[in-house]
């Protein structure tokens, strides 16, 4: 049985409690990456996340790429989201387990949008320049940690296993079949998605660490996919 954690970026959307049902539904756990612009005045359906037992991350408060941030505007970005995710979890009444940050397209404050190409490159030698190296110290400075445990081989690489914020080594590109992308990339419909994720190193390994979206149109995207990997065997691995 492979094992896997999924994540989902973007939160929260109009089908955010659609989705959470789902997935108590299926008892699957999640971590949800909040967007603060989404999330400041919309609580409601990321405080039932957390009452129904889901933990949240930090996806920045604009959810620009990074690289376009000066490194006080990161930080300022960063935080102002971790002030609503704190309210968030106080109105929930329940403790905060920790501090998760993925970054926006995993732009880590270079401009390089890593999440379309991370996972095939096995021997990716991520860039620290000067800013990234910077982001990081911060991160780590303010308590911000790593929710997963794998021995994934692409935290094998230094670069990676050393990293605060948190990457992965599976996209779902469930974003692909959105009226915006859709005929634009490799997969057009939700058979090509499954395909991809069937041809993945996915079933090599365990630990991996899945990306997908909660956005208006991947509702659907989502629960087939999802439905998919319950058929495929998968295990959804709990957090910290
Ligand atoms: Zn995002």
């Amino acid at each position: 049985m492979t094992s896997c954690y999924l994540t989902i970026d973007d939160s929260p959307s109009s089908h955010t409690d659609e989705m959470i049902d789902y997935l108590v539904d299926k008892k699957i756990p999640a971590l949800l990456f909040v967007r603060g612009d989404l999330l400041e005045g919309n609580l409601a359906p990321i405080i039932r996340a957390i009452k129904n037992g889901f933990v949240i991350g930090n996806h920045s408060y604009a959810h620009k790429p990074f690289g376009e941030y000066t490194y006080e505007q990161a930080i300022d970005d960063i935080e102002k989201c971790d002030r609503i995710i704190d309210k968030t979890y106080e109105q929930a009444n329940v403790k905060r387990p920790g501090k998760y940050f993925r970054f926006p397209y995993l732009d880590r404050g270079d401009g390089d949008r890593i999440e379309r190409y991370f996972e095939t490159v096995s021997d990716v030698d991520i860039s620290m320049d000067e800013k990234v190296q910077k982001i990081q110290t911060y991160l780590h400075e303010n308590d911000f940690t790593q929710p997963f445990k794998t021995n994934h081989p692409l935290y094998k690489n230094k670069s990676i296993a050393s990293a605060v914020d948190c990457l992965m080594t599976y996209t779902s590109f469930d974003w692909m079949l959105t009226d915006r992308h859709i005929g634009k990339w490799n997969c057009n419909n939700i058979d090509d998605l499954k395909h991809r994720l069937d041809q993945s190193d996915m079933k090599k390994f365990n630990g991996n660490i899945t990306i997908f979206h909660d956005q208006e149109e991947t509702l659907n995207t989502f629960k087939s996919l999802i439905d998919h990997m319950i058929i495929k065997e998968y295990k959804f691995l709990d957090f910290q």
